[in-house]
């Protein structure tokens, strides 16, 4: 095959982007069936990894009646009547459940301490009179049986799941696993991404690029966002355009999960990625999807030989703004299935748009913008998109945190509407 022969499914038309991400989203439920190995990791550095068997009580939560109020512990009939009840001790957090309870007597106790078996209810400090060592509800409060008490198991029971596996933790399931007594849990291991940026003007982020050169600065965006998704970056040396260079910096690639390789994807001359991936056997889902930007994207597969399944394969457009909108819209998702996580992904959110975006006939837009996440006057988050210079305008990017779709068929999004909005 000659190196600038095109793949022939080029000639294809281009599938829509609900299109594409339904073929990924198929192929990502089959990566998320497969096996994935396990490793265990301490507590402490187990956020955002993705839990591989549930976390379960390991007895009642609470395991004993607990107050959730500093106040005296009583019987809520007996308050109620709003006759004087002698105190008979005090309960603090940590001392074990105190008692007996007299009758017309009260505990005082502290929030988090456990209450006396005979008791029903907590009457908060606030609410109660001191008058000679004793203490009365003060009229016209009264108590219902269970008020201020959290009783035993009512949280969960014992064996109970708390947060079942293929969850990607976080801090309030880290603090659940804690209370349930791990100190380590067996996460997915995390999937190797090897990045593979391409393109002769590309040099070293420490050289000063000479007139017509650039710092290449795909490869740790690309490093960022998938350490951001929960991937273990893996930088090759950039690869310069020519076919033997790019087909050997493949052929090391494939002992990944997941290559991204960046450039040389469109249908200039030295756009060499799509012959180099037809010379490995690749085979191709699409070879281009009808978005801005984003549009020469190509998904494929390149077997590896013996039982290993094929490696998953993006070649995302070169420009930076295109290669972050590609990978957060389509190798995201196959990103979390190889890292064994069930949630939805992309994870659109919805905002309020500030300025009017005009659509592109034939392609959905993903356009870069900024959302603030605490507008003090508006209940909504409110979103614009920030000015820019087209898709390789870094500084613009730099300045926003999202991208807005802008659906195909949309002739604009007008200010005021609600739109759907991409986080990154
Ligand atoms: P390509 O997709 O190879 O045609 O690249 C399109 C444009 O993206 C190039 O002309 C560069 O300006 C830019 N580009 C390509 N690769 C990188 C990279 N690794 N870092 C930053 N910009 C890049
Ligand atoms: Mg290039």
């Amino acid at each position: 095959m000659s190196s600038h022969c095109r793949i022939p499914l080029v000639s294809v038309a281009l599938p829509s982007y609900d299109e594409a991400a339904a073929m990924v989203a198929a192929e990502a439920a089959e990566v998320l069936n497969c096996p994935h190995s396990i490793e265990t990791v301490a507590l402490a550095v187990a956020n955002r990894r993705v839990l591989a068997q549930p976390i379960r009580a390991d007895r009642d939560m609470p395991s004993f009646p607990r107050s959730t109020r500093d106040g005296f512990a009583c019987r809520a009939a007996e308050a109620s009547t709003h006759t004087p009840l002698s105190v008979a001790g005090s309960i603090r957090a940590g001392d074990p459940p105190a008692g007996p309870l007299p009758s017309s007597s009260v505990w005082e106790i502290m929030t988090g301490a456990a209450v006396p078996t005979a008791a029903d209810a907590v009457a908060m400090v606030e609410h109660v009179e001191h008058i000679d060592g004793a203490i009365r509800l003060v009229p016209p409060r009264i108590l219902e049986p269970g008020e201020n008490v959290v009783p035993e198991g009512a949280e969960a029971r014992a064996g109970d799941e708390i947060v079942p596996s293929g969850n990607r933790l976080n801090p309030a399931q880290i603090a659940a696993a804690a209370s349930c007594g791990y100190g380590a849990l067996p996460v997915f291991a995390m999937p190797r991404v090897a990045i593979l940026t391409t393109g002769d003007e590309l040099v070293p982020v420490s050289e000063v690029p000479a007139p017509g050169q650039i710092r290449n600065s795909n490869a740790t965006m690309l490093a960022a966002l998938v350490s951001q998704a929960g991937g273990e970056p893996w930088i090759l040396p950039a690869a310069v355009d020519t076919d033997e260079a790019i087909e050997a910096a493949l052929r090391e690639a494939t002992q990944a999960d997941l290559i991204l390789i960046s450039g040389g994807v469109s249908a200039g001359k030295f756009d060499l990625v799509e012959p180099a991936l037809a010379r490995l056997g690749a085979k191709i889902h699409f070879t281009g999807v009808r978005i801005q930007p984003g549009k020469p994207l190509v998904y494929c597969q390149v077997p590896r030989g013996g039982d290993s399944p094929a490696v998953q394969v993006f070649g995302l457009p070169g420009n930076p703004i295109s290669s972050a909108a590609t990978f957060l819209l389509f190798a995201a998702p196959v990103l979390a299935a190889l890292s064994g996580s069930s949630e939805a992904c992309p994870r659109f959110s919805v905002a309020l748009l500030g300025r009017e975006i005009k659509g592109k006939p034939g392609l959905t837009r993903f356009v870069p913008s900024a959302c603030s996440f605490h507008p003090l006057n508006s209940a909504n988050l409110e979103v614009a998109p920030v000015n820019w210079q087209g898709s390789g305008d870094l500084a613009a990017f730099a300045r926003a945190n999202c991208f807005v779709a802008v659906p195909e068929g949309i002739d604009k999004l007008s200010a005021g509407e609600l739109v759907r909005i991409l986080p990154f």
